[in-house]
């Protein structure tokens, strides 16, 4: 595993306990889970205002990270080998 799929891994954990995430050691030298958590803190601002309750349903969470792995897998694999995976 590595280090961002660690930290992306915790990443609905954090979200649900409000954690600082500007505290968070891997956010402080990794661009790429930076802009992620911008964007997830848009996305759960945005399903907070659609979706008025206290506690996402798991299926959210599966939701947002699917979205995570795809925007992951577009950044990290180039595309020449990205055909090639498996
Ligand atoms: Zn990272």
């Amino acid at each position: 595993m590595t280090d961002c799929a660690v930290f992306q891994d915790r990443l609905p954990e954090l979200f649900e306990t409000s954690a600082n995430l500007s505290e968070e050691e891997h956010l402080k030298h990794c661009e790429n889970c930076t802009a992620l958590v911008r964007d997830l803190e848009y996305i759960a601002q945005q399903a907070k205002l659609l979706l008025p309750i206290h506690d996402p349903s798991p299926t959210v969470w599966e939701n947002i990270r699917s979205a995570i792995k795809s925007d992951v897998g577009q950044n990290s694999s180039s595309p020449s080998s990205a055909r090639s995976a498996t």
